[in-house]
């Protein structure tokens, strides 16, 4: 095929592409680019990638390898593309090979990702053989990771293994230059699985039926389990209060937000004041909830919430669901009960969900593991993400200079775990909170998972783990036979996680580290820390919050007026707190006199305390019924009012404050005036100890990380007092990693390549 003339003799070349290259139209792409540009060769999938052997005049390679790697298909991420010579071997023509595998996979699986707008126009298009069928999908759309078996990425290795595809199917995924050419998941309503709905002893089979039957359920107040990509969702009218109130007592889940999902962008800007930042992020392929400023209440969907979380339709189902007639917004959250993980196989959702979900819309296509949605907010100009899951996982987060496998199995709290295969650091979808039976199962799960899928043999590790001896991650990271175990301090690991975010490894800082809790070095409950040091070096524990004796442990996370006990031990003349306008209920008693009497009480420095002390004093006197509830309240009501200027602070010691948020109650200011008074205290309390330690050393670049740094309105203050006094200081924040804990693994997986790179001397 390729015109030959005399005096341009053919040469060869071996181009290997590496990245997200399996899954995403890469093949068929590289195909058409040969036939274009009259080069003779093969492409193929092996277990690094994909690998194109090209012939031709040497003019005519450059011009396919340039487009190779200007025009890569959408999906596609590429992380390396490497080009050598070799000899050619007189092939006539291009060819798509079947895959080969040899040696350990490197390959790097594709997260899934939404419906195409071509899938889209056929699912509604009565004359397409995909007609209203839920699981149409194509080279650029569907799932991935949520079907993966084992790599590479072919038919027989995902859960589509079931369904053997019909001869029309088949056509389209032998042919080229068709949309679904070795499209894996491809199938019809003729060969592929379908969808039924079963309510009590009554069971709906037909897909479009079901459906219609669960749109009409919902629509009529019930609530109605729907099997998607990653797990199951419970579903309900989000404008139905009582819809929404019988899903949070069934699900005995209080007050922490339920996400809707709206049919489309211009009902999401109803719902909230989206910014352009908002917007991307909705339609972006990963289609996460993304949180915005609510415009509109739905009552007990976000209950004293200024914020919404939103997403867009990412399924063909929910189209299908929408199209039926579903309302929207819905109320759509993982389903499980309480703090279990979100079910996923059909028999556990049967059995966890029987006294939540009035019918099941069940889908027969598995599920391989389990993948959340994931959450992002907009801080400023930056995305923040908030728990990184479907549509991001199993993507590289970072780059370390090591080949050995390393694994870091994260903190106990919003866990996920980081694997590093030939120094690419790929971090899990959120597992969740531990010590939890069923999530500890899951987070097992998802360790052997991954070393499964790469095949790497747990005696080959090196493994990163948090410094706290009782956590449940700790422990399992004990158990198994390593190579070697290295211990990481928490806060350390938040620093380093920004770091190797912003692939800074060498750079000297400043790291601040906020957070509710943390197993410190002297073994003290650590979480408002000031570092110096690098990934490279380790850090140095420079300063922290002054130290107060806090009582009762894991309960003063969830009683505020409990942890402000361990703070006002510190003040004298105390007013009677239980009066008003405190109020605060006898717990508070209780809690000081086990500081008085030093009984199960703990010595520590943590932020996040010193924010729920904070509000209980201006008004948040009951209990969290979810993690950071108290902190959140705190920032909306400060937000609620316009900014504030600071008290006077000495230092790292919050007693002047408390002191003179006490007088300011006692005297009537309002409550909102005080929140925003001490976020503006705090913000400059951390800029004066930055800039204090960025002088003292020298220091360019200061890391900010932990949950307290998912506080919009602290982190706009900090920024804004950082130019204001013209500091020299760049600040670093986490983007693509959470602030809060599930941004750990990364952290810790970093510190330990150093480790192993300077021969396992530092931090053991
Ligand atoms: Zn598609
Ligand atoms: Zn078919
Ligand atoms: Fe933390």
């Amino acid at each position: 095929m390729s015109t030959e003339l005399p005096d341009q003799p053919r040469t060869a070349c071996r181009v290997t592409i590496r990245g997200i290259v399996q899954g995403v139209g890469l093949r068929p792409f590289v195909f058409r680019a040969a036939q274009h540009h009259q080069v003779a060769g093969w492409v193929q999938n092996d277990a690094a990638g994909v690998e194109v052997h090209a012939e031709a005049t040497p003019r005519a390679i450059q011009a396919f390898v340039d487009e190779l790697r200007a025009d890569c298909p959408p999906a596609a991420r590429i992380a390396e593309f490497a080009m050598r010579s070799v000899a050619a071997e007189g092939i006539a023509d291009f060819q798509i090979r079947a895959s080969r595998r040899e040696g350990p996979p490197t390959v790097r699986v594709t997260p899934d990702l939404c419906i195409c707008p071509d899938c889209l126009a056929e699912l509604f298009d009565p004359a397409d053989r995909h007609f209203h069928y839920p699981y149409i999908n194509c080279t650029n759309c569907g799932p991935r990771y949520s079907i993966v078996q084992r790599l590479p990425y072919d038919r027989a290795n995902t859960t589509m293994v079931g369904w053997p595809m019909c001869s029309s199917c088949r056509a389209e995924y032998d042919n080229r230059l068709d949309r679904r050419y070795h499209a894996q998941p491809v199938a019809c309503p003729a060969c592929g699985p379908a969808y039924r709905l079963l309510e009590g002893e009554v069971t709906v089979d037909d897909s479009s039926r079901a459906i219609e039957r669960a749109a009409a359920m919902i629509k009529a107040g019930r609530i109605v389990a729907i099997k998607g990509i990653g797990g199951y969702h419970l579903a309900c009218d989000a404008r139905r209060p009582a819809a929404v109130e019988s899903l949070r007592s069934r699900k005995y889940r209080k007050e922490k937000p339920f996400a809707v999902m709206v049919r489309n962008l211009d009902e999401a800007r109803e719902l909230a004041e989206l910014s352009a930042e908002h917007e991307r992020l909705l339609e972006d392929v990963a289609r996460p909830i993304v949180l915005a400023p609510r415009r509109v209440e739905l009552p007990g969907v976000a209950p004293d919430n200024v914020l919404l979380g939103i997403m867009l339709p990412y399924t063909p189902l929910h189209h299908l669901l929408f199209a039926a007639g579903a309302p929207s917004p819905l109320v759509l959250t993982s389903a499980n009960r309480s703090s279990e993980p979100i079910a996923f196989r059909d028999a556990d959702a049967l059995e966890a969900l029987s006294g939540i979900a009035d019918a099941f819309l069940m889908g027969e296509r598995p599920i391989a593991r389990r993948v959340d949605d994931s959450v992002v907010a907009v801080r400023g100009s930056r995305t923040q993400m908030i728990r990184r899951s479907r549509g991001y996982t199993p993507t590289v987060v970072g780059h370390l200079a090591i080949d050995e496998p390393l694994l870091a199995v994260g903190a106990d709290l919003k866990n996920t775990i980081a694997l590093v295969v030939h120094g690419d650091v790929l971090v899990s979808q959120h597992i969740g909170d531990l010590g939890d039976l069923e999530t500890d199962r899951s987070f097992a799960d998802t360790v052997g998972d991954l070393l499964a899928m790469y095949e790497i043999d747990p005696r080959d590790l090196v493994i990163a783990h948090d410094r706290h001896p009782e956590f449940v991650s700790t422990r399992f990271a004990l158990s198994l036979p390593a190579r070697m175990h290295v211990a990481v301090q928490h806060h350390h690991a938040h620093v380093a996680s920004v770091m190797a975010e912003h692939e800074l490894l060498e750079e000297p800082v400043v790291g601040v580290a906020f957070d509710g809790t943390g197993y410190g070095n002297d073994g003290a409950i650590w979480g408002g820390e000031f570092f110096v040091g690098s990934v490279r070096s380790g850090f140095t524990r420079e300063d922290s919050l002054r130290p107060v004796q806090m009582p009762g442990g894991d309960a003063a996370a969830r009683f505020p007026v409990q942890a402000a006990a361990g703070f006002l031990a510190e003040l004298d003349d105390l007013p009677d707190m239980t009066a008003e306008p405190f109020g605060f209920p006898a717990r508070f008693h209780q809690a000081r006199q086990l500081v008085e009497r030093r009984v199960r009480c703990f010595t520590s420095t943590s932020a996040g305390r010193l924010f729920d002390a904070v509000a209980a004093l201006v008004g948040f006197t009951r209990e969290s019924t979810f993690e950071g509830q108290a902190a959140m309240w705190l920032e909306f009501q400060a937000r609620a009012s316009a900014p504030r200027s600071p008290y006077p602070c000495d230092g790292l010691d919050a007693r002047p404050l408390l002191r003179a948020i006490i007088r300011d109650r006692l005297a009537g200011r309002p409550i909102g005036e005080i929140a925003a008074a001490f976020h503006a205290t705090l913000a400059a309390t951390v800029v004066e100890q930055m800039a204090l330690l960025a002088g003292r050393h020298g220091l360019r670049f200061a890391a900010l990380s932990g949950g307290v740094f998912q506080n919009e309105l602290l982190v706009e203050s900090i920024d804004r007092e950082v130019s204001a006094r013209g500091l020299p200081i760049k600040l670093l924040f986490n983007s693509s990693v959470p602030a809060n804990d599930g941004g750990i693994a990364l952290g810790q997986a970093a510190l330990a390549s150093m480790v192993l790179s300077l021969g396992g001397e530092l931090l053991r």
